[in-house]
């Protein structure tokens, strides 16, 4: 139990520490690291510690430990949080949310399919086939997104390098009837990570029609850093993967697409262009001919579509105009990108139709309840940082913010509003970072969609220079231009943002092209004529002809801006249930504590300002009519109750019913709710 553990294993709440102050916390954290105490609470919130080293924490006897128990009636784990978040969707209808954050390696991903597994185990006693199918969905749909979507990188690897929000949908007895994914901008730098797998996990016929050697480095993807950057595992995974697809429901057909997609990254990679004169010739002939196979197309479309593009003139005239050698091997990666992400949410939204809700009448079931699974890249710092590091640092600004929102400003504000004695606990509030970014007119996004909507010639250069011009005196921004001093910034290259976690500097070099995201549209219109029907579905536009395309599409930045706004008010509709991962060091190793590592993280999460909100606060609350409707006394006793409590529409602005004020301020209620709150085990109670 939580209790004894507490003096061998340290305290299993940080809200029990003797003192809150940093050295105490660090103290509890790394005392628990060491006993393989991985999870720790602050209430509710789970502290998680990355462990490195597969543990005994996940079997089925844990799980049956943790099914259908209060929070505290079992040392810390993700499966208390699991069954809080599901008890509360099934006891009260809550639509719930489990956002699971933290830097890059932190434990994330791993640690939302031990969540996923657990409401797995836990649901469909009954057995109902239509439940099981969408249960083992949901499951092995973690081993398709995650060999479609990760990749290794110098954090992690298995780095997600993209976010996923997962919902469960649940029945009126608390069985899963479907989900949905939503994923978040992908990060295409790595096209060919999955294609690298299936040259290495396939078999060597499948390689033969495929025209693919086993060698990665015959590829010029794949072969740029092909022994660190594929995964050892990558061999057995793919076979993994294969069958996974088979179980959601992949046809063979589209497996066998699938193949051709991943195949024809690897091969246009290798296409090379030479110069003739003005114009540019494809080096490789013989590729023209593999990959107009590989994608169902005419190899001469193909070749057009490699060496020229086409231009729609004022008067409505299409002209084709020639590729420079430099276009042609600009627009050549840009394809390969832009299949690999469209690929990755075709799959997505492939998943989606087998597992979406269907004739789910509300009528006779009740409400369809949801519990929703965030698990978004991390923070992350590279050597080198780009646009995609922007966006996905930025998304845990956001993140950052929700949880600013909800647990530590919408808390206090709360006890405030109830009239209850507080004394206010500081945080640093990243708003002011998210502004930078996000803000209308004034902030980074809007500063580089302004570049990018000039006409002629924007560089990269000249959005720096706006963003100096109007950001050189935000105290969260810089750049070597307005830090002379500051050597570890290129001049005219890079800036620098001060996050919520961390100093990153950005090398603005392909923001302006990564941001219009531009795709010439004659590739778009020769994969929708593919006679291939997963590579033709994946280009809807290809439909609509050149001179009918007016309208600018939104860029990357504002396009993943909304989705990310979208995100957090979803969230905020949710009942939240907190995951805060730790990384115990850079090194992946289950033995060493890195202190200092361990303190910056604590620090940027806000964990202790958490843990003082949560002292200082009541662990229970509930909502005036729900509190009377449970602990209403028979009549006789109401008249007794002193009128805040008898009559539940005056009770004024107050939402809850504050543990303190509801047991001290009534005579008649507290023997009730002393026993309730015993019975919860509930520790916070203010005499
Ligand atoms: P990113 O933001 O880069 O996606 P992440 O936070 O999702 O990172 P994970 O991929 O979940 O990080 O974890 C990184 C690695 O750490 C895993 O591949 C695994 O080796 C190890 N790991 C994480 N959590 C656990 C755990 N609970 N038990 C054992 N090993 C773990
Ligand atoms: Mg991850």
């Amino acid at each position: 139990m939580a209790e004894q553990e507490s003096l061998e294993f340290g305290k299993a709440d940080f809200v029990l520490l003797d003192e809150v102050t940093m050295e105490h916390f660090m103290e509890n954290l790394k005392l628990r690291f060491e006993m393989g105490r991985i999870y720790t609470y602050i209430g509710e919130v789970v502290v998680s510690m990355n462990p490195y080293k597969q543990t005994q924490l996940y079997g089925k006897d844990v799980i049956e430990q943790y099914q259908g128990r209060e929070l505290y009636e079992r040392p810390p784990h993700l499966y208390a949080v699991a069954d809080a978040a599901y008890k509360a969707m099934k006891r009260r209808a809550k639509d719930t949310c489990i956002v699971i954050s933290g830097e890059s390696g932190a434990g994330k991903t791993e640690a939302s399919k031990y969540i996923m597994q657990y409401i797995a185990a836990i649901t469909n006693p009954s057995q109902r086939e239509e439940v099981e199918r969408v249960k083992n969905v949901l499951l092995k749909s973690n081993c398709v997104l995650e060999a479609f979507g990760n990749a290794k990188t110098n954090r992690n690897d298995n780095s997600s390098r993209f976010g996923k929000y997962m919902d469960i949908n649940f029945d009126f007895k608390g069985d899963p009837t479907g989900g949905h994914i939503n994923n978040y901008l992908l990060e295409k730098v790595r096209p060919w990570a999955p294609s690298g797998a299936l040259l290495l996990g396939t078999s060597d016929a499948q390689l033969a029609s495929l025209h693919l050697c086993r060698d990665p480095a015959a590829y010029r993807f794949t072969s740029e850093g092909a022994s660190n950057n594929l995964l050892a595992s990558d061999q057995s995974n793919f076979k993994d993967v294969a069958g996974a697809m088979k179980v959601i429901g992949f046809s063979l057909e589209e497996i066998d697409s699938v193949y051709k997609i991943l195949a024809t990254i690897l091969h246009l990679g290798n296409v090379s262009f030479v110069a003739e004169g003005d114009a540019v010739a494809i080096e490789n002939r013989e590729l023209v001919s593999q990959l107009a196979e590989l994608t169902s197309t005419q190899p001469e479309s193909l070749l057009r579509t490699l060496l020229y593009r086409a231009v729609a003139t004022g008067s409505g005239e299409v002209i084709e105009k020639g590729h420079s050698a430099k276009e042609a091997n600009y627009a050549r990666d840009a394809c390969a990108k832009a299949i690999y992400e469209r690929l990755f949410c075709w799959i997505v939204g492939r998943i989606n139709t087998v597992i979406e809700v269907k004739n789910y009448d509300a009528r006779l079931h009740g409400k369809n309840t949801v519990i929703a699974v965030l698990d978004i890249y991390g923070f992350e710092i590279f050597d080198s940082n780009s646009f995609e590091q922007f966006c996905i640092n930025y998304c845990n600004e956001k993140l950052q913010q929700l949880f600013i929102e909800l647990i530590l400003r919408q808390e206090q504000e709360e006890y405030q509003r109830e009239g209850i004695e507080w004394q206010h606990i500081e945080y640093f509030n990243n708003q002011i970072i998210v502004d930078l970014v996000e803000q209308p007119h004034k902030g980074i996004i809007s500063i580089l969609d302004e570049a990018c909507l000039t006409g002629g010639q924007v560089t990269d250069t000249m959005f720096l220079e706006s963003m100096n011009t109007k950001l050189g005196k935000h105290p969260h921004y810089t750049s070597r231009k307005l830090c002379a001093t500051d050597k570890s910034m290129e001049f005219g290259r890079d800036f620098r943002i001060k996050h919520y976690a961390g100093n990153v500097t950005y090398s603005v070099e392909g923001f302006i092209d990564k941001n219009k995201d531009t795709l010439f549209q004659d590739f778009k219109r020769l994969m929708y004529n593919s006679t291939d029907p997963v590579l033709r579905d994946m280009w809807p536009e290809g439909e609509v002809s050149i001179t009918e395309v007016t309208k600018r599409p939104l860029t990357a930045a504002t396009l993943f801006k909304n989705s990310m706004v979208a995100l957090v008010e979803n969230l905020a509709s949710k009942e939240p249930y907190y995951v805060r991962c730790i990384k115990p060091n850079d090194q992946k190793s289950p033995l060493l504590f890195d202190a200092e590592r361990c303190r910056h993280q604590v620090e940027y999460l806000g964990l202790l300002e958490n843990v003082r909100v949560r002292r200082a606060g009541f662990a229970y609350r509930q909502p005036y009519d729900r509190f009377l409707l449970r602990y209403l006394p028979r009549p006789p006793l109401l008249a007794s109750l002193p009128p805040l409590l008898a009559q539940p529409p005056v009770l004024g602005a107050g939402r809850w019913g504050l543990a303190s004020r509801a047991v001290t301020g009534s005579v008649c209620l507290s023997q009730a709710w002393r026993g309730a709150l015993a019975r919860r085990r509930c520790r916070y109670l203010r005499a």
